[in-house]
């Protein structure tokens, strides 16, 4: 097959490479257990459904502004007055599929052919297959687990050139859980501003900040500087509507007028009712975010205690999201020398499938994600605490 030489650059995810693997396994009759999952494990809450089965009932099944539905782009806006003190007008925002579509509409919106785009790493896996289908460059700045994997203003200015344009924040990060403090989001921003750096601030996992941290964005700074940030978000992690395809961008109109370009001539709008649902997400009540925050530091402290029990494994106590990063490498061997073999050893011989951190630009670490039941979580992270032993 005649294939684009973009197509052929681009590396498959390897999440579904990992997910592949193990439907392989399970179709040999092998029990697999994955923590290799992006997504909360509680359903999406019932109001929102029957908005959405509503929209259906009402015959709201035609296509809409590209944009989304001015109702729901007000929701937006009043999301980030309500959370934030921010003010923003409807036009200010914009719908897209998922959190994705709108990471993927800025950098086709902002950088051009030889544009340089800083990324911390480790990094969500698809920040540099974007960056590289905008034309740009990705530029890793790499950080230290002792460090919570957050970036210093130091970290950054090293990396800098006069080629850089772009720099993507991801608070709290996939795949390390690490949430950057306000003031530490204010340094960067001041940093930021003053070098000319457009910065967008991924904060879809905002809602899942766990104290004593306290949730904090970037879009204060937009506020003051709206042609310098952009801010995206959405609803798939807060309100389990992962499937739904709900994501949004806080930016200054006429970057919004630029993505509406690129949104118009690829997917147009995205699906009606899943508007309808997201809006009544929006509007409705937060509360059961305050039960899920609680599942989730249970389940991170249990996952914490059985990995740090291993013998010379690290892990920086997350602030947020539903991931662990421990450090790994110290139980690299000639055999097993680097995450992609270790996570392929603990699927082979625990069953459990993890996501290794080569994927995310840090090959000493493995990602796991505790948005499972807790037996579920306990019995695998014993089962991998087994591999490991036998590999020394
Ligand atoms: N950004 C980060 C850091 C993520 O982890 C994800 C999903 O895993 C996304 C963006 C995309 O989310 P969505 O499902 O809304 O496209």
């Amino acid at each position: 097959m005649d294939l684009s030489d973009r197509v052929r650059s681009i590396k498959p995810s390897a999440t579904l490479t990992i997910n592949a693997k193990a439907q392989e396994l399970r179709a040999k009759g092998r029990t697999i257990v994955s923590l290799a999952v992006g997504e909360p494990d509680f359903p999406t809450p019932d109001h929102v459904c029957q908005a959405a089965k509503q929209a259906l009932d009402d015959g709201f099944t035609r296509y809409t502004a590209v944009p989304g539905i001015p109702e729901l782009r007000q929701g937006v806006a009043d999301y980030f007055k309500t959370f934030y003190g921010v003010t923003a007008a409807t036009d200010n925002v914009m719908v897209s599929n998922g959190g994705k579509q709108c990471l993927y509409n800025l950098l086709q919106a902002l950088v051009n052919p030889g544009d340089e785009v800083l990324v911390p790493a480790p990094y969500w896996v698809s920040y540099p297959a974007m960056v590289q289908l905008a034309g740009g460059t990705t530029v890793p700045v790499p950080t230290e687990p002792e460090d919570g994997f957050l970036v210093s203003v130091d970290g950054l200015e090293k990396h800098r050139t006069e080629r850089t344009r772009v720099l993507i924040l991801n608070t709290p990060s996939n795949p390390t859980g690490g949430h950057y403090p306000r003031a530490d989001l204010d340094r960067i921003m001041e940093w930021a501003v003053a070098n000319r750096v457009f910065v967008i601030a991924d904060e879809i996992y905002d809602q899942l900040v766990y104290a004593p941290a306290e949730s904090a964005s970037v879009s204060p700074w937009w506020e003051r500087h709206p042609d310098s940030v952009a801010v995206v978000n959405g609803l798939a992690k807060s309100f389990a509507m992962t499937g739904w395809r709900v994501g949004y961008v806080l930016a200054h109109a006429d970057l919004i007028k630029a993505m509406c370009k690129i949104q118009g001539q690829s997917t147009s709008n995205i699906c009606s009712m899943a508007q309808k649902g997201a809006l009544a997400a929006l509007k409705g009540s937060w509360d059961f975010l305050d039960g899920a925050r609680k599942n989730f530091i249970r389940r991170r402290d249990l996952a914490l205690e059985i990995v740090r029990s291993w013998n010379g494994v690290t892990c920086p106590t997350p602030d947020g999201a539903f991931y662990l990063f421990p450090r790994v490498d110290g139980c690299y061997s000639a055999e097993v020398p680097d995450s992609t073999a270790l996570c392929a050893r603990i699927l082979e011989k625990a069953g459990v499938a993890l996501v290794p951190g080569a994927a995310f630009g840090d090959d000493r670490c493995i990602r796991i994600s505790y948005a499972v039941a807790d037996e579920v979580l306990k019995e695998a992270l014993e089962a991998i605490g087994k591999v490991l032993r036998e590999l020394k």
